[in-house]
């Protein structure tokens, strides 16, 4: 892992956060590498399943909301982790990550039975210590708003957002005039006070997510919503294997009922085995009614849809949700490799070549000027075809290539003396390391089939 992280901190993906200031801890930065390969995650999934679906519309809702949103949603009561504290270091846990730790199966237990089995395996801190007695920690992060102290009021960064597909449910009804089934989805940012972020991207407490919700009529028997959900876990199925993750990687969790919350009638945890473990990376589950009947309850508004024969329903819903931070750093973990080549160590991402921040590479052989020129020439080419392209004309050809492959580029293209003559370029690929002579003519057309 601490490999995988020198890496995207040196080469411009992931950078540690305020790091002039001594950083603030578990906070990162997008650099100009990671950048790119994020919004390539979030395009696809937005072409994917909103602009390439007639059955789902998109939303960008505000990331503050009323806090009778979160009072009706129940994250104001039950969005909470078991806190201890070590009574001497004052250092902070989740009871729950301690108990499993420890051997002890979580899934169903409840607080108080947590709290009891916590005394009868005599829990400890890992440091040996004390616990103090476990509380409710609420994970929603507050702030406040408005202009000064006495008149400014607390209010909640969202900590999903799912909330607020729900709330502009009816609105979304009335402007696009949708029928059931239809999804919105949504890309956003999401705040959690995690009593214990770590374990890098991971687990932080401002991170994306990409969700959608998908509803559905009230389904008369389970098959109804099965179906539903079964085609669900197959678009997710496939958009992993898309990332270039390994389907052996991937561990499918059917949350137990006592684990699930108790609205849900199935949910599933998409578990890929990072370095560290093997922990969720995205999430499958069908809510029933649960979130809008709660906002009808709350808010007093009819948030029902009305069919052709003008029956009124509340629709069910079923939810995927995909954390995009956890994306970034499962494909980064699944396509980092090391191999020798002729008895040097080759670092190559083996990024899918869409997910690819720089697609092409173009090197002049040297820096002769009418090599540079050319180069110039192709590489105004390849961005009129939106083909990110990068020139590099330092060091040797070999620096450079392993330079390319460490950052997943897929092709190099070198521009040689001979290019000057039969107007061909050297073209290699970043996996088999295979190199081909391809015409300047057509050179653009040639890449863009390949890179996308
Ligand atoms: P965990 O059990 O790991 O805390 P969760 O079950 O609380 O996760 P959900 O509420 O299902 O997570 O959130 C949906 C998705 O958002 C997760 O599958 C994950 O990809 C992402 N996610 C949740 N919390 C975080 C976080 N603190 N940092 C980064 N991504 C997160």
């Amino acid at each position: 892992m601490e490999k995988i992280t020198s890496l995207l901190k040196r080469r411009g993906f992931i950078y540690p956060g305020s790091l002039i200031y001594g950083g603030l801890q578990n906070t990162f930065d997008y650099g100009p590498l990671g950048v790119e390969m994020k919004k390539n995650i979030k395009d696809e999934w937005w072409n994917r399943f909103v602009r390439r679906r007639s059955d789902i519309v998109g939303l960008d809702s505000a990331i503050l909301m009323n806090t009778k949103v979160w009072e009706a949603s129940g994250h104001l009561a039950e969005f909470s982790d078991p806190l201890v504290e070590d009574k001497i270091t004052h250092e902070r846990f989740r009871l729950d990550h301690l108990l499993e730790q420890a051997g002890t199966k979580i899934g169903g237990l409840s607080f108080e039975q947590m709290i009891e089995k916590m005394k009868g395996k005599n829990i400890k801190s890992p440091n040996g210590n004390e616990l103090t007695d476990p509380r409710k920690f609420n994970l929603m992060l507050k702030t406040s708003l408005g202009a000064t102290l006495e008149t400014s009021s607390d209010i909640y960064l969202r900590p999903e957002t799912a909330q607020g597909m729900f709330v502009d449910f009816k609105q979304i009804l009335e402007s696009t005039r949708k029928k059931i089934p239809f999804g919105v989805a949504q890309i956003g940012k999401a705040f959690r006070n995690e009593i214990t972020p770590g374990n890098f991207i991971f687990r932080t407490r401002e991170f994306e997510q990409m969700e959608i919700e998908y509803f559905i009529l009230p389904p008369k028997e389970d098959k109804e919503w099965m179906e539903v959900f079964n085609t669900w876990q197959k678009e997710m199925e496939k958009w992993i294997e898309d990332l270039g993750i390994l389907g052996s990687d991937i561990h499918i969790l059917d949350v137990p009922e006592g684990e699930r919350a108790h609205y849900s009638k199935k949910t599933i945890d998409f578990e890929y085995e990072f370095p560290f473990g093997v922990k969720e990376l995205y999430g499958l589950a069908y809510r029933g009614d649960f979130d809008l009947q709660n906002h009808i309850r709350e808010s007093g508004q009819d948030l029902s849809f009305v069919d052709e024969d003008g029956k009124k329903f509340v629709p069910h819903v079923i939810e995927p949700t995909f954390g995009v931070d956890r994306t970034m750093l499962a494909v980064l973990v699944s396509a980092y490799d090391k191999e020798q080549v002729e008895g040097e160590v080759r670092t190559v991402l083996r990024l899918p070549n869409w997910l690819s921040p720089i697609k092409v590479a173009v090197l002049p052989l040297s820096k002769k000027e009418e090599l540079i020129n050319l180069c110039e020439d192709v590489l105004r080419e390849l961005s009129d075809l939106g083909i990110i392209s990068e020139i590099d004309i330092t060091q040797s050809i070999g620096k450079r290539y392993r330079r390319f492959d460490e950052i997943g580029t897929p092709y190099c293209v070198t521009v040689d003396f001979d290019t000057l003559e039969d107007k061909k370029v050297t073209v290699r690929d970043r996996d088999t390391m295979k190199q081909e002579r391809v015409a300047l003519t057509g050179l653009g057309k040639y890449l863009k089939e390949k890179v996308f």
